[in-house]
């Protein structure tokens, strides 16, 4: 199989081209590293299956170059973390809207899948717990910046699903929860590797708010195999998927979990969210997934431990940290 990968050099797509070329698959990247770097790629340079284009996903006849000649594409460049979205709404929305439009455009032409990478946060404000595939989704107003991200998504979505009823595009929805591991970067305010870097460098482990938010994490090995099996399930398509883990934790618990498996004395601080994003910030109180449909379509449920996620992590800052040095 030849898998085309937008954001191929992210952090889920390195991953993804990792698992691909490791089981003799070929792929071919389109990544602008903007926010993906090529070192996440350079283990994979001159290996046989891998090829890349520096370019955007916005520019419809490279993207339709590429995807006519795979087999299958799976879009995974967008705009993404919380901290990018409140500070460049505008890039966002266009990022987000405008990739999406130009795979589906070019996958029309010869009805090739696609796999389009969503969000949990398209859940919004939701406060049936867990997030199931067909519940309604309650953003907040577009005042705060941080729902452009999950409308963009959403709207992504709608756009999808209306290529699969009017176009006939086979293609799968995959809503990633919290995605953690190797190689993601704290840069774009994610909480895991920020905490794991923090409890290394002796720093004070910088909690949001009151630190009794909730999330889900899960591994992107998980996340991977997820989309793998996705791909392999005939009836997964034209459908949504969550994708995550659901073992919940408090941000405030996590960072206490972080400090103690690396050996740290860190202060655990508070900062209020005014302090950490800007003015009116509003967050998501608890995220959780259900996962009965993953399980049913394909037989698999992501089930890494967050003790073995945050032992991972902190081993790749490590790397990172001795690197710099
Ligand atoms: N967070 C935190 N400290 C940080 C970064 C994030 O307390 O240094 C919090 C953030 O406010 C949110 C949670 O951790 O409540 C998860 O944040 P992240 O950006 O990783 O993902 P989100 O679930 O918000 O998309």
């Amino acid at each position: 199989m030849k898998v085309f990968i937008t954001g191929g050099a992210g952090f889920i797509g390195s991953h993804l081209v990792e698992r691909l070329i490791g089981r003799g698959d070929s792929v071919l990247v389109l990544d602008d590293l903007s926010t993906g770097a090529m070192e996440n790629l350079e283990p994979y340079l001159g290996k046989k299956g891998f090829d890349y284009r520096i370019g955007s996903a916005l520019d419809l006849p490279l993207v339709t170059e590429c995807l006519d000649r795979c087999d299958v594409t799976v879009h995974l460049a967008a705009a993404v973390g919380v901290r990018l979205i409140v500070e460049r709404p505008v890039h966002t929305i266009e990022t987000n809207v405008k990739a999406t439009e130009a795979v589906l455009e070019a996958a029309a032409k010869k009805q090739k899948p696609v796999v389009i990478a969503s969000t949990s946060e398209v859940y919004g404000k939701g406060a049936k717990i867990p997030f199931a595939e067909e519940d309604d989704l309650t953003l907040g107003a577009t005042i705060h910046s941080r729902w452009a991200y999950a409308c963009s998504k959403a709207l992504d979505e709608w756009l999808a699903l209306a290529y699969f009823r009017e176009k006939k595009v086979p293609v799968i929805l995959a809503r990633f929860f919290n995605t953690v591991g190797p190689r993601q970067t704290g840069r774009y305010g994610m909480v895991l590797p920020n905490f794991a870097r923090q409890a290394l460098a002796g720093e004070p482990i910088t909690v949001h708010g009151s630190g009794t938010q909730s999330r889900c994490f899960g591994h992107v090995r998980d996340a991977v195999e997820a989309v793998l099996r996705l791909i392999e399930t005939k009836s997964a398509w034209g459908q949504v998927f969550n994708i995550g883990n659901d073992e919940e934790v408090s941000i405030e618990e996590l960072a206490k979990r972080v400090r103690a498996a690396a050996g740290s004395q860190s202060a655990i601080q508070k900062i209020p969210y005014h302090e950490a994003y800007a003015e009116g910030f509003e967050d998501m109180q608890r995220r959780v997934p259900d996962l009965r449909k993953l399980e049913k379509f394909t037989g698999y449920r992501p089930r890494t431990p967050l003790a073995t996620i945050i032992e991972d992590v902190l081993a790749d800052q490590r790397a990172q940290l001795a690197a710099k040095r």
